[in-house]
């Protein structure tokens, strides 16, 4: 059963956007390199998208948000100039240049009136900053996530910027930039396709395997419960996967510790006898270039014996074996028979990755949120368990919403890990614009049981809110930490190495669990050095089985303003008490949550009836014939005001 509150949000997501799109004009940015002059406007005539072009060299850039059509109170005008001689469009709120047809100032010639931005910060806005060029003479308005900043910051080739002129609404058909994801380290060529896969089982003469075709068949490949493939497949959004390349038993005329005396003769042995045992490794060899490597036939190993001597490991080695007819090299898995799903994706995804796990200090937390945790262990599993976000965003697997903390609030829903989500509910990537898009944190909805997950996160710790954290360095490589407190334990002695910065931020602390919850409330969340991130998150409540999570940010300087863009029916008549619905950005919780009718000095509390991110509905009191307005109010804090028509 989905709640009715979720069912609430699917349809306010829509309503929201369409709502306001009436009522808004998107701010459209251009540039001429001759003029070297940037340019915002909402004027239709110079509406456009990517690759068009106006006189005399004009390119579009982007759109910058949407501005309000009306002046609202909380709101302020935004005007712009032009400068012939210096070639330079002018667009500001700034007081000193309102102007009006005719208006000339400073060699500026009022152009035109492009509509009015919020005054403050209000949920879910971005802010509309000016810098000016010396060189260029050049005034650039813009809210691209890769040049706002704090004032007096410097932006390439010489701008500086000097003033925040107001918040626009995001428009919600602009793409995140390819180059901020890039330095996030989403890859722009996804690993795809579908893999062939050998299985090769070892016996021995003092051990023989365990488990016959069938078994190995279900597990890497069934359709019945969840398999190492579906698993891939659940990953990666549908993009990559493997398929049956056989499965073969080899033969040692030895034990297992003298086959594996030698790990390097053992790991080119088995290879050779495989093919020997008629595994067709040469006929894998798509490139044809006599070598077959793992990106045409992966390979796992599967001894009969229980998995190493912790019982957890299994490793990935590079192997090069060569027979009559055939060369292999590359990582090959070797594992053992009694591991399970999430051990042989594990190994498997070192074939794929090559790189680092994830380790984080506390071995108890991370194992459950990823396969790919270095302290993973079959023996603790509870089941499939997704790849974390980042490996995902690495494999070019999942795109993120990308955020910037920002003086502005926000609220959002999120979309279970798997199954790949839907646009809107990917998982939130947040980053501070002075640190960079090196170390962000992850926000992700985890949930075992939630029916869209179709078991293929049954094993992760606990339902709620992941959130990760995140270190690596400009050519992507998790950065390995040893840092004071709050991060005591950076070496973990149960894998013998130092820790990466990729791990579970959970509601006990890093690397301590379980994932945060609506009974959390507010909390804080630290940078890996324990420095405090200025971040504020809650989360919403969720149904147990629920197909969404709602989640609200802030930055801590600042309350979150709830956003109304639209109110129907905004007319009705005095007395009547009808039910309103208002589209906008909303709190997760009703906590301290009000929406307050005022007018005439007077100021009554309306009766909510729905809350969710993107809908509040309410029933106003009784009221007398008049101008009045809604505000939304969280605290001590007040939201915009939207007028209220009330008719005799
Ligand atoms: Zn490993």
């Amino acid at each position: 059963m989905m709640s009715p509150r979720a069912a609430c949000l699917l349809l306010a997501a829509c309503a929201c956007a369409a709502e306001a799109g009436a009522q808004t004009a998107p701010l459209y940015s251009w540039y001429s390199p001759s003029r070297g002059d940037n340019s915002a406007s909402t004027d239709p005539r110079w509406a456009g998208a990517p690759g068009a072009t106006r006189s005399p060299d004009y390119r579009f850039v982007r759109v910058e948000g949407l501005v309000l059509a009306s002046a609202r109170p909380g709101t302020v005008p935004l005007h712009t100039w032009y400068n012939p001689s210096r070639g330079d469009n002018f667009t500001t709120t700034d007081p000193r240049w309102v102007g009006a047809p005719g208006d000339e100032q400073e060699g500026y010639r009022f152009v035109r009136l492009e509509g009015h931005v919020y005054e403050r910060p209000v949920a879910g806005t971005v802010p509309l900053q000016s810098m000016w060029d010396p060189e260029r003479e050049d005034n650039h308005a813009t809210s691209s996530p890769l040049s706002i900043g704090d004032i007096g910051a410097t932006r390439p080739p010489n701008y500086r910027l000097y003033r925040t002129e107001g918040y626009l609404i995001p428009s919600p058909d602009e793409p995140l930039p390819d180059l901020l994801l890039r330095r996030l380290g989403y890859a722009a060529t996804p690993v795809a396709g579908e893999r062939p896969l050998l299985l090769i089982q070892t016996d021995f003469t003092d051990v023989s395997p365990l488990n016959g075709a069938s078994y190995f068949e279900a597990l890497f490949f069934g359709a019945g419960s969840p398999s190492v493939a579906g698993l891939f497949r659940s990953i990666s959004g549908g993009r990559f996967g493997y398929r049956r390349a056989g499965r073969v038993t080899v033969s040692f005329p030895k034990t297992f510790a003298e086959a594996t005396a030698s790990v390097a003769a053992f790991d080119r042995e088995v290879i050779q006898r495989a093919a020997a045992a008629g595994a067709d490794i040469a006929s894998f060899d798509a490139d044809g270039n006599g070598t077959t490597t793992p990106e045409e036939l992966a390979i796992v190993v599967l001894n009969p014996i229980p998995g190493g001597g912790s019982g957890c490991a299994g490793q990935t080695r590079g192997v090069t074996a060569a027979g009559p007819g055939f060369r292999y090299a590359g990582n090959v898995s070797f594992t053992h028979e009694d591991g399970e799903v999430n051990m042989y994706a594990h190994e498997l995804f070192h074939q794929l990755e090559g790189g680092e796990h994830i380790y984080g200090p506390g071995a108890a937390i991370n194992p459950r949120a990823s396969f790919y945790a270095a302290s993973y262990c079959p023996a603790s599993s509870r089941g499939p368990t997704q790849l974390d976000p980042w490996f995902k965003i690495r494999m070019g697997w999942l795109r993120p919403r990308v955020y910037p903390i920002l003086s502005s609030a926000w609220s959002a829903v999120l979309a279970p890990a798997d199954p790949a989500p839907t646009s809107g509910r990917e998982p939130i990537v947040l980053y501070d614009l002075q640190r960079g898009l090196d170390e962000f944190f992850i926000l992700e909805y985890r949930t075992p049981r939630a029916p869209a997950s179709r078991g293929f996160d049954a094993g992760v710790n606990s339902q709620g809110l992941a959130v990760w954290y995140v270190r690596k360095d400009g050519a992507h490589n998790l950065v390995a930490f040893n840092w004071p407190p709050p991060i005591r334990a950076a070496f973990d002695p149960s894998v013998r190495t130092h820790m990466l910065a990729d791990f579970i931020i959970g509601s006990g602390g890093p690397g301590v669990g379980p994932f945060w919850t609506a009974a959390d409330g507010e909390f804080a969340l630290s940078w890996g050095d324990g420095t405090d991130s200025g971040l504020r998150v809650r989360v919403g409540p969720a149904a147990e089985r629920s197909a969404v999570l709602p989640v609200q940010w802030r930055n801590a300087r600042q309350p979150f303003l709830p956003r109304i863009d639209a109110i129907r029916p905004a007319a009705f008549a005095a007395g009547a008490t009808p039910v309103l619905a208002a589209d906008g950005v909303f709190p997760v919780s009703d906590a301290d949550f009000a929406v307050l009718v005022e007018g005439g000095g007077r100021e009554f509390r309306a009766a909510l009836a729905t809350l969710d991110v993107g809908r509040v509905t309410f029933t106003p009191p009784s009221l007398a014939a008049g101008t009045w307005a809604a505000v939304t109010a969280i605290g001590g804090a007040k939201g915009n005001a939207y007028p209220l028509k009330v008719s005799r």
